[in-house]
This record gives structure tokens, C-alpha cells and sequence, in this order.
């Protein structure tokens, strides 16, 4: 199977839209709701086949995909970033990929050298200035050799002491690209860093990537401020103190999130080192997946306001955006379980005492840190724990209100024992029979059924590879390994289908994104006439496509079930004189089949679509709009069984 064969059996289109904000319904088959991509609120016009994993919306977009081409136009990103996106998604790793050129790897190592210096610099600032050592010493109970373990430093007041340190030695544009220097509206740059103890931030290897500064004065804001994104500060990619304890958390399996850089260097000088803290946003997969490697044991130490009820009871999705702020670690419990399931890593959450941090809890008692730890509950105890705190759970509303968040997180378990278990758990604690949740009264049931029942169909791999063969997907394969064997037949088929009416073979008959991007470079590569075109195919194919690529190449193309493959059939004689004429012929079917199959689905949700409008009570033009698609779509199936016609009177 090709990487992206890989990612693609392993993300689920109906859980990526949907994490994407766009709340679909089930209508048949297929998932339904309101296009992301343009503005409709009144009519939905967004269909997602689970089946071949791929989306169109029938609305004022008319455009459709898979699972790349929703990521790609989402967030404006190219298919290689989207591709490593959705690898690390579905933890498929993807080779070759952002691999340093030499050339980039002096550039980052120039950088990485003037941040060393700095840190250097700002040290020498840190320990002439005995009111911030003092703070750092009395206020923080930090010793000087802590201190000194962590490079910690102070950035002096005023607008360009680094400029002026470092000219001569670097140059103003490094200074920038290494996030040490602003850039005024008027032009000309000022140092970033000004009045701040500075906190150099390493990547896991210990190389310096980038600054925490923290405030002096407390009237100044933003309370913590990081280096910009560079290429080599990247917020997501990063966890504050890895390069200290990935040995301990080796040693000890098991790994502590806390949300400060200060309760960081705190805890380490009381003993406990398996701790590190991220960027002061939210948790990023990524940053769970480096953790991985060392330890699938991971503790979220959190403080309670963060973790407890005030978000949760906010409701768990507001509380993932009202989350995301700087400097305070993002609690959200379903992405959480989900990265946990994904990562197959365990994730508990410790809640800080008396509103108190980490660094103040080893400041009161050293062991209380080790007993809280140890207490760390699964993300969904934690939960309705929180949730219940203070709640008069005899209260039907708070009841339901409860069940309302609680629910959706238990039924979004993988495994199935672990489902039984939270919700005789959570039946237990709000004093209701476990039937409440199955009884059709109750209406998260809906949901319930639904999910387990997709849940089914996904969690057998079986089914998963099934999604790979969807009809349509071979006949693009099939249709790309004609080409790709033989560019010259592009010419012929457009020839073909211009003397019937149709539309020559265009980038949109492909509904992968993959052979989206083969298709092009067959579409440039007949289109110019500087190189051979299979040997401009070969040299211009993208990198990260090679597998399918090669894969197409032994595609059987003639006969799929007799198992040959191409040169099988070259080899035998009979096949050089005729090769072309039948695989036209062939290419010709499949052409044909592949729009017919497009446009007899996209028949069936547009009617499915308009039958939600008509309950919806939609205007008469916009229901009107769809049934003229229907007709037009209708009248072009008629034109290709004609076809169909040509094509075998062919021979
Ligand atoms: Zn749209």
C-alpha cells in the first residue's frame, strides 16, 4: 500500500470533516450538511461519501475531493503540507520528507549559533541585576546552579541593546530571522525582548531553538512571550524541557505535562525531572507523539481552573477555543481521548490543590507533587468528576446537562469495554439505570447508535481497505496507468470524446487528490514537446507520489482479474500490433464509466438533498436550482451509453 493509501485508510473523512466545525447528518449511505467552504446556512448542499472517503458540495463551490483536497483548501495549505498533516494524523510516517539541504542546515546552524551567543548575552545581564536574581532566588526559590543549569538570563530595558551587542557579528536580517528583532511600521527593527527574564527553549537534542521571556513588571503584557515561529522555532513541534527529561521519563515511562516553564525548572530542582511544558498553547499532537517515543504514559498536571468545571461546564467545544489563548495550557477532552486512542498512549490528568501551581506545591511539601501524580485519572473520570464537583446531581437539568457532555466522550471510545465501564460508571454517579442511555427516550441514544455502528464498520481493517477499492477509485487508477503506459492515448480520448460532444478528460474527472497531481504532470507532459513523454512523466512526478507511481506502473491495466500486468502483455505478440487500439478501447470504457459513476452518485444525493430541503422549507429557486442539476446530469448519462456504443463499434 502507498503512503497515502496508508493515511488514507486510516482517517476518517466523516471524523476529520467533522472535527472541522461542519455538523453533518446521516442520509442514507452518506453524510450531509452546510458547505464550509462557501456561506450557506439555509441549505445544505455538503455530501461526503464515507465510502471512497471523498466530499462535494453541490452548492455555489460545485467542487469536491478526498481527505487532502479538504485539508488543502481548509487551510489554504499545498498538498505536501497537507500530506504531512494528515501523516502524523494517522501516524503513518512519510520519508523524505522536510529533509534539510545542506545548504538550510548551515543557514539553522548559523542561527542556532547567534541564539547561543545570546543566551550568553543575556546572562551576563541576569547575574549584573541582583533585583531579578533576587526575584529568582527568593520569589521562585530557584538556586544559582538551577540557574545556571537552565541558561536562564534577563533582556535589559530599552529598544536596541542587542542590535548594538551584536552588530558587527551578525547581520540585522539573521538577528531577524533568529526572532530576536521586531520590525517597526516605519521601517528599521527594535530589540523583542525588553525588561524579560529570558528562558532559552532547546529542542529535543538540546539544540537552541528559540526564547520564553516572562515579565518583570506586572504591569506589562503579554505575561509570557516566545520567540516568533522560525524555522526552527515551531510552537506545535516543541515541548519546553525535552532535552532534560527524556531520560527521566525513559527511566521513569512516564511523562508529566505542566503548563509553566517556571514549574518546569521548579520541579526538576525538587527532584522530579520527567517534566515538561508546551508552548503556552494548546497540547499538539505532535508534541504527544515526541513524548511517545519515550513513554506512552502521559500525566496532564493541570491547574484546576483550566481542567475544571468552569471550562468543561462551558461546554467542552468553547472551552477548546476559549482555551487556545496564550499562555494557558487548552484542556479539550475530546481531542485528548481521540490523540489517545490514535497515539495508543495513556493519558491521565492530575488537578493542582488549593489553586495552587506545581512550582508551589514542591515549594510546600516535595512528596505532595508524587501523591497527586500518582492520583491522575483518565480523561473521562476526570471529567465527570470535574463536572459533578458542587452540582446538585439531584437536579434533572444538571443531570441531563451532564449526561449531555459525558456521553458523546464514552461513546467515541474505541474499545468497547472501556465504553461499558464509563457509562455503568457514569449511570453509577448520577444515580440513573444504565438503560437510561439505551432507552429511546433519552436522545443522545441516536447518536450513540450511530456512532457504534460506523465504529463497527471502521474498526475492521477489512472494511478500511475496502474504502481504497471503491469503484472509483480503480477506474482512476486504471484510467492513470493507460496513460502513464502510453501518454500519446490522452490525445486520442480527447479526440474522441470532442467528436461525440463530450468533454475532453479534465484535472476534475479525478476525485483523488493523488491522481489529481499524477494527472497533471501526464496533462503537461502532452502538452510540451522538449522530452520524450514518459521520460518528462518520470522526471516530474512529484517525490512524495513515487510510490503510487510505481505502483500504476504494475497496474494490470487490460485484464484486471487475469492478474498480468502490462509488460506481461507486451511480452506476448499479438498484443505489440494491437496494444494501442485496445487499450484505447479500454481507456475509452473506463473514461466513460468513471463520469457515469460520478454523475448517477451525484444524482442520488442531490435528490437526497433536496428531499432535506423541502423539510426544511427551503425557497422554491434554490430546490428548483438542484432538480435543474439533476435533469442536466440526467441528459449527460444519456449522451454516455451513446457513447458506450461508439466505443464497442469501434472494433
Ligand atoms: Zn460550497
Amino acid at each position: 500500500m502507498s503512503t497515502i493509501d496508508e493515511i488514507k485508510s486510516k482517517i476518517d473523512i466523516v471524523d476529520l470533516v467533522s472535527e472541522a466545525g461542519v455538523k453533518l447528518r446521516k442520509a442514507g449511505r452518506n453524510q450531509t450538511g452546510f458547505c464550509p467552504f462557501h456561506d450557506n446556512k439555509h441549505t445544505p448542499s455538503f455530501v461526503i461519501w464515507p465510502e471512497s472517503g471523498t466530499w462535494r458540495c453541490f452548492g455555489a463551490c460545485n467542487e469536491g475531493g478526498d481527505i487532502f483536497k479538504f485539508v488543502m483548501k481548509r487551510e489554504g495549505i499545498d498538498f505536501k503540507e497537507a500530506l504531512q498533516k494528515l501523516a502524523l494524523r494517522a501516524g503513518v510516517e512519510v520519508q523524505q520528507i522536510q529533509r534539510e539541504t545542506p545548504q538550510q542546515r548551515e543557514a539553522y546552524d548559523h542561527l542556532r549559533s547567534l541564539l547561543e551567543d545570546a543566551v550568553v548575552y543575556y546572562r551576563s545581564h541576569l547575574f549584573n541585576n541582583n533585583e531579578i536574581l533576587n526575584y529568582l532566588r527568593q520569589k521562585r526559590g530557584l538556586t544559582d546552579s538551577t540557574i545556571e543549569t537552565f541558561g536562564l538570563g534577563y533582556a535589559p530595558h530599552g529598544y536596541d541593546n542587542l542590535i548594538k551587542h551584536f552588530s558587527g557579528k551578525y547581520l540585522p536580517q539573521d538577528l531577524v530571522d533568529a526572532g530576536m528583532l521586531s520590525e517597526r511600521d516605519s521601517g528599521g527593527h527594535y530589540d523583542r525582548f525588553r525588561n524579560r527574564i529570558m528562558i532559552p527553549i532547546r529542542d529535543e537534542n538540546g539544540k537552541m531553538a528559540g526564547f520564553g521571556a516572562r515579565i518583570v513588571d506586572p504591569n506589562d503584557i503579554p505575561k509570557f512571550l516566545n520567540s516568533p515561529e522560525t524555522p526552527i522555532f515551531t510552537k506545535g513541534h516543541l515541548l519546553y524541557g525535552l532535552d532534560r527529561a527524556r531520560k527521566p521519563i525513559r527511566a521513569a515511562d512516564q511523562a508529566v505535562i505542566v503548563e509553566g516553564y517556571l514549574d518546569v525548572i521548579a520541579l526538576h530542582q525538587a527532584g522530579y525531572e520527567n517534566i515538561v511544558s508546551p508552548m503556552g498553547t494548546a497540547l499538539t499532537e505532535d508534541q504527544l507523539r515526541l513524548l511517545k517515543r519515550s513513554t506512552r504514559r502521559i500525566v496532564l498536571a493541570l491547574d484546576p481552573d483550566v481542567a475544571g468545571q468552569k471550562a468543561v461546564l462551558r461546554g467542552l467545544e468553547a472551552a477548546r477555543s476559549a482555551m487556545d489563548k496564550e499562555g494557558e495550557l487548552g484542556f479539550d477532552a475530546h481531542g485528548l481521548l481521540r490523540n489517545e486512542a490514535r497515539l495508543q498512549a495513556d493519558l491521565r490528568v492530575a488537578t493542582m490543590p488549593d489553586d495552587l501551581d506545581p512550582d508551589e506545591i514542591v515549594a510546600r511539601n516535595k512528596e505532595e507533587w508524587a501523591t497527586l501524580i500518582e492520583q491522575a485519572k483518565p480523561i473521562i473520570t476526570h471529567v465527570m468528576e470535574s463536572l459533578i464537583i458542587d452540582q446538585d446531581i439531584n437536579d434533572p437539568k444538571i443531570k441531563t446537562q451532564i449526561i449531555n457532555q459525558v456521553l458523546p466522550l464514552i461513546n467515541d471510545l474505541q474499545n468497547s469495554i472501556e465504553r461499558d465501564f464509563y457509562s455503568q460508571k457514569l449511570a453509577r454517579t448520577l444515580g440513573v439505570s444504565e438503560n437510561f442511555f439505551t432507552d429511546k427516550g433519552y436522545t443522545g441514544q441516536v447518536v450513540k447508535k450511530d456512532r457504534l455502528a460506523k465504529r463497527q464498520i471502521f474498526d475492521k481493517k477489512q472494511d478500511l481497505l475496502l474504502a481504497l477499492s471503491s469503484p472509483r477509485r480503480i477506474l482512476e487508477k486504471e484510467i492513470l496507468a493507460f496513460l502513464l503506459e502510453e501518454p500519446e492515448l490522452n490525445h486520442k480520448v480527447d479526440r474522441f470524446m470532442e467528436e461525440i460532444g463530450l468533454k475532453e478528460l479534465l484535472l476534475q474527472d479525478f476525485s483523488f487528490t493523488e491522481h489529481q497531481l499524477i494527472y497533471k504532470v501526464i496533462y503537461d507532459a502532452i502538452r510540451q514537446d522538449a522530452q520524450d513523454y514518459t521520460k518528462y512523466i518520470r522526471e516530474n512526478i512529484p517525490q512524495h507520489l513515487n510510490d503510487i507511481y510505481t505502483e500504476l506502473m504494475n497496474h494490470p491495466t487490460i485484464h484486471p482479474e487475469s492478474k498480468k500486468t502490462l509488460s506481461d502483455y507486451k511480452a506476448e505478440k499479438w498484443f505489440k500490433v494491437r496494444s494501442s487500439d485496445v487499450m484505447l478501447e479500454n481507456l475509452l470504457q473506463d473514461v466513460i464509466k468513471l463520469r457515469k459513476l460520478i454523475l448517477r452518485e451525484n444524482n442520488e444525493e442531490i435528490n437526497s438533498l433536496k428531499n432535506q430541503m423541502e423539510v426544511l422549507d427551503t425557497e422554491k429557486t434554490i430546490i428548483k436550482g438542484y432538480d435543474e442539476l439533476v435533469q442536466q446530469n440526467t441528459r449527460l448519462i444519456l449522451s454516455l451509453d451513446k457513447a458506450v456504443l461508439l466505443v464497442s463499434r469501434r472494433r
